[in-house]
């Protein structure tokens, strides 16, 4: 076994003690004060150069290698979700109707404890490790743009990152070349017609009625409307309108998402979007709003990159474990990174079937099997010294 993989294995009950503590204290996204002390303070006693609050709240560590080379990131979020935790450990969460239930508390201790085995080794090292713990994924417009914009990625050849993956079973990791998660957007449609007596229709202009039939034709969007071969959705979640059962109200308010990969079928959602809302109302004689915001873009790995990860993976836990997957049409602002500098992220399996790790992220009950962080700490720490080293 590499010197890597053996320190790793060494620090594994630091790991879990570490992810332990992050999952007792979590903080929302953009109200995230004591994790990056945390963060900052683990970093400098290892002796990494630490800056924080880089685009707001984030924390960035640099290790210089002490021979010339590259440069390679790797990134973890940090902030968690407003979720009740309802697990029954002894390291639930301490505040309430907060909670980790998404793993960022896993992507925290992997980042640092690759920190600490990289930093020891670092006058060996052919170039410099930048390392990203980032704030706010959870929420749009997210911690990644503002890091970036502030810096993070300058000098940057490449970025590698992990998401500890329930639905995966840990041992494996899944991968993709090119579209690896969907862009996410988000749409608030308020229709305004005119109330009146549900018994006289005509002398109103009904929202619900009006509402519904948009609801329809937005369904036919994808259907009928995008190349079948370009994955999209546009799912409509809230429909809200009226309050009595014989009066028909002024508005209805409808809101939704919508998932892509490619910003040409995006646009071209957003204009038929535009087109049905606008010509429905105007038959129909009423007004209307329509907010449509565009979040976090597609995740687009690139090919090297990739086939590097793919290599290391293999390397450590075995041809088999190492499987190319499907797309998720979950979104993620690491998209951001890999706009920016060639990079991959790809999925750690963390689920468990036999101890009851079986629940999906930002459920109640989301837990990590704790031995996928040391699988994630392994691939990432020897997929960067890779990088710099053939390069
Ligand atoms: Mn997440």
């Amino acid at each position: 076994m590499s010197y890597l993989n053996e320190r790793l294995e060494q620090l594994y009950p630091e790991m879990v003690e570490l992810r332990r503590y992050f999952h007792q204290h979590p903080e929302l996204s953009f109200h995230e004060v004591h994790t990056p002390k945390k963060i900052a303070e683990y970093l400098t006693n290892l002796g990494v150069e630490v800056h924080t609050g880089v685009g707001g709240r984030g924390v960035v560590g640099y290790i210089r290698g002490g021979k010339p080379g590259k440069t390679v990131a790797l990134r973890a979020d940090f902030d968690a979700l407003p979720i009740q935790d309802e697990k029954d450990v002894p390291y639930k969460s301490t505040v309430p109707g907060v909670m980790h239930a998404c793993g960022h508390d896993g992507h925290t201790t992997i980042l640092l404890s690759v920190a600490k085995v990289l930093s020891e080794i670092k006058d060996e090292l052919a170039g410099n490790v930048v390392l990203i713990h980032q704030f706010a994924e959870e929420i749009v417009p997210g911690g990644a743009k503002p890091m970036i914009e502030a810096g993070c990625l300058d000098g940057v050849d490449a970025i590698f990152g992990t998401h500890l993956w329930s639905p995966i079973p840990v041992g494996e990791i899944g991968y993709r070349s090119g579209a690896f998660m969907a862009g996410a957007d988000g749409f608030d449609i308020e229709i305004i017609g005119r109330g009146g007596h549900g018994a006289v229709p005509h002398a109103t202009v009904d929202p619900i009625a009006l509402g519904t039939s948009i609801v329809q034709q937005l369904q036919q969007i994808v259907s009928r409307r995008i190349d079948p071969l370009k994955p999209a959705v546009l799912t409509v979640a809230t429909f809200n309108a009226g309050k009595a059962f014989n009066v028909i109200p002024t508005t209805a308010r409808i809101s939704g998402t919508v998932r892509t990969f490619d910003a040409a079928v995006q646009d071209e959602i957003i204009k038929h979007m535009q087109n049905i809302i606008a010509y429905n109302c105007e038959h129909a004689g009423a007004t209307y709003t329509f907010n449509y915001e565009k979040g976090y873009p597609a995740v687009i790995n690139h090919e090297a990159e990739t086939e590097l990860l793919k290599k290391k993976a293999i390397d450590i836990i075995g041809e088999d474990n190492v499987k190319q997957i499907d797309p998720s049409m979950a979104a993620e602002d690491f998209s951001y990174y890999v706009q920016k500098v060639p990079g991959t992220y790809f999925f750690t399996g963390a689920g468990n079937k036999d101890t009851d790790i079986i629940y999906p992220h930002h459920h109640a009950k989301f837990d990590i099997d704790e031995r996928s962080m040391l699988i994630a700490a392994k691939i990432l720490a020897s997929t960067a010294v890779d990088f710099l080293n053939n390069k």
